[in-house]
């Protein structure tokens, strides 16, 4: 979206700032992406000179790449010059966020639906998609799949069209093992849910997210505790570390399932990653620590055989 219609958010920004009485809107940009920040900045720039803007300014700001600045509160942190770390909530944004102000935070994918949902009416965006979350979803296709892109699609789409049908199914005629779907936190699925819609109720009735958006596609030739057991070290990485739970839980996983991958583990490490995921789903300060147990929590209850395999 920010890549090949930019404006589509500035319009949605502004919407917004007209809605809530607001004359500052920030873009928060990872800093690995330069090109969308150039691309961004042209966008501002060409609004301004229109002047379809009026005194509303938008200012872009990079991020040093940090995942746990994607949480709100540590984006707002990072826009205000400090460390990207969650803040404790309540307050939350709208009551006081950047700069102590009253803040709505949205991703661009929100905002670039209004104009539309504006100029069509409401009813039009209520009639498209799944009647329980109407409208369309971006995805990205990664991982064991044909078509590496990404694509808007109606949310009564299935994972299965998803796979198959936009993403060209898997490469070499292999089998489909699992998909992750929402980003590097998301819940893997099975064959079994593959004609799951994409909306946000089917998805949370499934123990998934839709989360970025992301769509990872496994083939049967994948060992998902191997690739699990990086992801685990990923968010022991990723761990801000402000909070016990999720500093020593996202340690205590990527130990445990490095072990099981190793040929070292056993049932009882099985139980005690769960006790621990459990643990961290309740009591972690924001959602990456919240979330981050789940990729394998969901394959323990999956793909029990490949766990057992490696017990072996
Ligand atoms: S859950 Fe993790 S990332 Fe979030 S505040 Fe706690 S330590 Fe930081």
């Amino acid at each position: 979206i920010m890549e090949n219609d930019p404006h589509s958010i500035l319009e949605g920004m502004a919407i917004c700032a007209h809605a809530i009485g607001s004359k500052k809107g920030y873009i928060y940009c990872r800093g690995e992406y330069p090109q969308v920040v150039k691309i961004l900045k042209q966008a501002i720039s060409q609004a301004k000179d229109k002047g379809v803007l009026a005194d509303f300014d938008i200012e872009v700001r990079s991020g040093a790449g940090a995942y746990v600045c994607g949480e709100e509160t540590a984006l707002i942190e990072s826009i205000e010059g400090k460390r990207g770390e969650p803040r404790f909530k309540p307050p939350y944004p709208p009551a006081q966020g950047l700069w102590g102000k009253p803040t709505i935070v949205n991703n661009v994918e929100t905002f670039a639906n209004i104009p539309v949902i504006l100029e069509k009416g409401s009813e039009w965006f209520a009639s498209i998609g799944h009647p329980s979350y109407p409208g369309t979803k971006v995805f990205t296709f990664t991982g064991d799949i044909n078509n590496k892109t990404f694509i808007e699609v109606l949310t009564n789409t299935t994972v299965r069209e998803l796979v198959y049908k936009f993403g060209g199914g898997i490469p070499g005629g292999k089998k489909f093992k699992a998909v992750q779907i929402g980003g590097t936190s998301g819940a893997f699925i099975g064959e079994d849910k593959l004609d799951n819609p994409v909306a946000f109720d089917a998805m949370a009735a499934i123990g998934a997210t839709l989360g970025s958006g992301a769509v990872f596609v496994l083939d049967e030739t994948r060992d998902i505790v191997d690739v699990v057991a990086r992801i685990a070290g990923f968010f022991e990485h990723e761990s801000c570390g402000k909070c016990a739970p999720c500093r020593e839980g996202t340690a205590r996983i990527a130990q445990l399932i490095k072990k099981i991958n190793d040929g070292r583990g056993s049932h009882s490490d099985i139980s005690l990653i769960e006790k621990v995921g459990r643990v961290m789903s309740y009591s972690c300060l924001c959602g990456l620590g919240q979330a981050a147990p789940t990729p394998v929590l969901t394959t323990i209850s999956q793909f029990k055989t490949d766990y057992n395999a490696k017990f072996i």
